[in-house]
């Protein structure tokens, strides 16, 4: 099963504060959470971002890992997200979901506070490649998008995912597009190049909210 055909409600429910490796969690918590602020979670809801920041806002970097190696990959984002080397917050699908949803891998979300923050979101990103992650096709998608119920194949957008990066490593700018500025199939993709981010963004917003 694809983390995109999973239903929205399954996914949302609560987080574990009791384990730090998502594998050793097996007792019906969906999430493990790291904050930036370096306290932890401050709640078991399963929250996008901490409650200071709007939801309407937010947005994730995903990442797939495999059980394999899902424990060492969240011990490096968890500390990069402590350390401030990331977003707000990160979260990691533990091992008793990953078998609830029959998923052969474990999804990884590094949060981002503001969607249209396109210089933080490549900050990010780079980031992540520096730990060995994200270095192939990347995909950002809103918080407020996710909420909506939007998945692949199921909704109203070109794409799920507002921003896709192309591949690339640590050493080269990240490069973005996004297919929301197509309004009909076969959606065409608009590149940012730096110098358009801000205008894409409000081009989306007018057309998608
Ligand atoms: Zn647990």
């Amino acid at each position: 099963m694809e983390w995109d055909d999973i239903p929205r409600a399954f996914k949302e429910s609560y987080a574990c504060l009791a384990h730090e490796a998502p594998t050793e969690c097996d007792h019906g918590a969906h999430w493990l959470l790291a904050d930036r602020d370096g306290t932890g979670p401050r709640t078991d809801r399963n929250r996008a971002v901490p409650p200071e920041l709007g939801e309407d806002q937010s947005g994730k970097w995903l990442v797939m890992v495999s059980p394999e190696e899902v424990d060492a990959v969240w011990a490096e984002v968890a500390g990069a997200t402590r350390a401030g080397e990331l977003g707000p917050s990160s979260k990691a699908g533990t091992e008793w979901q990953r078998q609830a949803m029959r998923a052969s891998t474990h999804l990884i979300c590094a949060y981002c506070e503001d969607w249209r923050d396109i210089e933080d979101l490549r900050r990010v990103l780079t980031a992540l490649r520096r730990l060995g992650l994200s270095t192939g096709i990347a995909s950002f998608k809103r918080d407020k998008d996710t909420i909506a119920g939007e998945y692949q194949d199921a909704g109203r957008l070109p794409n799920p995912s507002v921003w896709v990066a192309y591949a690339g490593g640590v050493e080269e700018p990240v490069r973005l597009y996004t297919k929301w500025l197509s309004t009909r199939w076969p959606f065409a993709k608009t590149e940012l190049d730096g110098t358009n981010d801000a205008e894409v963004a409000r081009k989306i917003e007018e057309l998608w909210g």
